[in-house]
């Protein structure tokens, strides 16, 4: 042990009671020691401190009021970090004001499957923009001196049977889509802590998955905080520690198992010590931070603080809302309304909002904006409502308000009918089983359309849905998400174009759930999910499969029109250390002024293996004037252009040609150039089991083998002596196992580098 390790000065009992809660929440005190507790607390939209001893975690129990920001959908929407990282800063300045060391947030899984019940608190399908945006989370909380801790560590992509599938996933799939973003936020934003996910990663529990919590995520990206176990992630407590975890949560059995593993020599005590020194750091962390906050002193948080949080909730909601469509009813586009206009509002949503998803991220808001509220307070008091349908009613009831509505909207004006998913059609703990509208509610809406012209659909929903069998005949469509406390402000600005919708889809809206990339494995069987699809999530199944979207992925309008061109992209460096500028010139050629977020794809047009047809690179969001222009600069690292080697087991950057495409959607490129970049002339190792062919195209192996079978371009002209590995080869021909082994010790003189042979 060092001088001075404060490990060293803790018995084995003690470090075992400190790689476990002491309750629900809050890590273990030793007080001989000096060592304190602290307090951990979800989630992404909010704080959700639970009053009391609460143990009930999904967001049963009550909790102390707090801003409920937008969900990670509409978060991820925004395309923001500046904003994403705001948001984060104030749901921690919430966190420290109530002695909350650790949000545990941000979620960062990607969407694999629309049908995932837990969608609403994940960014996107892609891991470029999770990465980003998660990156921005991280540092909006820690900025403020409260920890993150980035979860749920990894490949957790259903809620069914969540705590004990496995999901079976080749390496390159991990580390292209559901490890990326875990990997930008851990090398770049230094989180204090990460959570293990309750699901196995081909077969082995994450909480024990040494590949994933030893070999990833400390050795290969030096991650250096706690290790948190999702709550009852953990089944054996010997076995986490082993596996990398360090911090059990909420208390799991008895810490003698982890005395009594060591004193049988199934655990090594180093191991424990290694955990408890992150725990005692994560806890001295905490203490740095939070100075001389005093966490026994409630309600320091400012009524003015409560406030302006509650305008960044609304300006979060107005930047994650997509607006879809927007089509001309009479002339022009039937969005914005004016505020004289004769409006109908319909939709018992807009009195009874959904505005969070169900579970552990649930939130006690400090105050609701009603969209009937506030629409009402744009419109006038007296602006007419119908409830058009029930959240939880009788099909009779159903018919008879749609019938009042339907009526309502015979008049000449407009209506705008909100829409969306009741609670009980998604929640954290169970997954969708399809991807509609309740059956009252398509039926209100064909009615209105029927009856009305001028139909503005709002929609309250955290996963997608497919508005395919109804949508044809609206004319405004406008996603705003599980949008958060200020639901009812956000879309009373957004209508009448106070506010313009910004956001930009962070997922794919398909035509039908079969269209689904993971719809054949989806949430899996027997225990097992299989990630057949690859890295073909999301756009990039759409794209590779040739399947047109309802709406693709970066979709989203505004109220303006923008050019993008001017394309250039200078490359510089080579292989690992590749850098591109990409520089394009966006104009706003609309009316109003508006914002753009562009978005640069890359494309690799030729490798050894499959890859997507684009993947987004880069973004930037761009608010312009009418008639102005700016040249945006976006750069792109040697990521843009890398894959994950899977015979290698590492990044590589192959030379070769590439297309750098900008554009307003993953289906709307404007511009693209083609670019050639000087990569890593990857060769693999040859084996016995390396085919002749290989031997004989391989610089090195080629001639070695030419000269031991006295003419290798013999060998390789006849085709069928081209696919036999050479070891087959050499047993046919009675040539010398040993000489085989010479052969490949030759062929392979560093098969550590680059330049290792096949
Ligand atoms: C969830 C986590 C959450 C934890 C604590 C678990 O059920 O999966 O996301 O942070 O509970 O509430």
């Amino acid at each position: 042990m060092r001088t001075g390790d404060p490990v060293a000065r803790l018995t084995l009992e003690q470090k075992a009671s400190l790689t476990s809660g002491s309750d629900f929440w809050h890590t273990q005190p030793v007080e001989e020691a000096g060592v304190a507790a602290i307090m951990l607390a979800d989630g992404p939209t909010g704080l959700r401190k639970q009053a009391g001893e609460s143990g009930l975690s999904l967001g049963m129990g009550q909790s102390v009021p707090a801003t409920c920001f937008p969900t990670a959908t509409t978060l991820g929407s925004s395309w923001d970090p500046d904003l994403v990282e705001r948001v984060a800063a104030a749901i921690a300045r919430e966190a420290r004001a109530e002695g909350v060391s650790v949000v545990l947030a941000p979620g960062v899984n990607i969407k694999r499957s629309p049908l995932c019940g837990r969608n609403f608190e994940y960014l996107s399908e892609d891991p470029y923009l999770s990465g980003e945006l998660g990156l921005a989370f991280v540092r909006g909380l820690q900025t403020q001196g409260v920890g993150a801790s980035v979860k749920h560590f990894a490949a957790n992509n259903a809620e069914t049977d969540r705590m004990r599938l496995s999901a079976d996933v080749d390496e390159r799939t991990l580390h292209e889509i559901y490890l990326a973003a875990f990997e930008r936020v851990v090398t770049a934003g230094d989180p204090w802590t990460v959570m293990a996910s309750y699901n196995k990663i081909n077969g082995t529990y994450a909480t024990e998955n040494a590949w994933l919590l030893r070999d990833v995520l400390r050795d290969t990206w030096g991650f250096d905080g706690v290790v948190v176990s999702d709550w009852g992630a953990v089944h054996d407590r010997a076995a986490a520690l082993r596996g990398g975890t360090d911090l059990a949560m909420p208390p799991f059995g008895d810490d003698d198992t982890v005395v009594d593993a060591v004193h049988a020599g199934t655990l090594s005590e180093s191991v424990v010590d290694e955990a408890v020194r992150r725990v005692l750091a994560l806890v001295a962390r905490a203490g740095a931070a939070a100075g001389d906050d005093d966490p026994d002193e409630k309600n320091t948080f400012s009524e003015e603080a409560r406030l302006s949080h509650h305008e960044l909730a609304r300006e979060a909601a107005v930047a994650g809302s997509v607006l879809l469509k927007n089509d001309p009813v009479g002339g022009a586009p039937l969005l914005p309304l004016s505020e004289s206009a004769d409006v109908l509002v319909v939709g018992e949503l807009a009195r009874t909002p959904r505005f969070q998803g169900s579970g552990s991220s649930r939130v006690n808001p400090t105050q609701v904006d009603v969209p009937l509220d506030a629409l009402r307070a744009t419109w006038g008091d007296d602006l007419p409502f119908e409830p058009g349908y029930t959240l939880d009613g009788t099909p009779e009831e159903d018919r008879t308000l749609r019938a009042a509505a339907v009526e309502a909207a015979r008049a000449d004006r407009t209506v705008v009918c909100l829409l969306g998913l009741p609670e009980s059609y998604e929640s954290e703990g169970y997954d969708r089983t399809h991807l509609d509208l309740p059956p009252a509610q398509v039926e209100l809406v064909q009615e209105l359309v029927a009856a009305n012209p001028r139909v503005v659909v709002v929609l309250a929903n955290g996963g997608i849905i497919t508005p395919v069998a109804w949508s044809r005949e609206v004319p405004a469509l406008l996603e705003a998400w599980l949008a958060g406390q200020a639901v009812g402000s956000a879309i009373a600005d957004l209508l009448s174009g106070r506010a313009e919708p910004t956001g930009r889809l962070a997922e794919t809206i398909p035509f039908r759930l079969e269209d689904t990339p993971a719809y054949l494995d989806f949430p899996g069987h027997l225990g097992h999910s299989r990630y057949g699809e690859g890295v073909f999530v999301g756009y990039r199944y759409y794209d590779v499969k040739h399947i047109p979207p309802a709406y693709p992925f970066g979709h989203g309008l505004g109220y303006t029109t923008f050019a993008q061109g001017d394309l250039a992209v200078d490359v510089a460096g080579e292989g690992d250390e590749v850098r591109a500028t990409v520089s394009v010139t966006v104009t706003n050629t609309g009316s109003r002024t508006g914002t753009e977020v562009v978005q640069v794809y890359v494309s690799d047009l030729e490798s050894p293996v499959a890859r997507p047809e684009r993947e987004l690179k880069g973004f930037a969001r761009v608010t312009l004037d009418p008639g102005a222009s700016q040249r945006v600069v976006l750069e792109l690292g040697p990521r843009a252009f890398a894959y994950w080697h899977p015979v290698l087991r590492r990044w590589v950057v192959e030379p070769g040609t590439f297309t750098v495409s900008i554009g307003a959607s993953s289906a709307d490129l404007r511009r693209s150039v083609t670019v050639t970049v000087e990569g890593t002339r990857v060769r693999t190792p040859l084996s016995a089991e390396s085919t002749v062919a290989e031997w004989s195209a391989d610089p090195v192996g080629g001639p070695l083998l030419a000269r031991a079978f006295g003419g290798g371009a013999a060998l390789t002209d006849n085709p069928m002596a081209a696919e036999v590995p050479l070891g087959v080869l050499a047993g046919l021909a009675g040539f010398p196992r040993a000489n085989v082994d010479v052969l490949v010790d030759a062929a392979n003189p560093d098969d550590e580098g680059d330049d290792a042979t096949r």
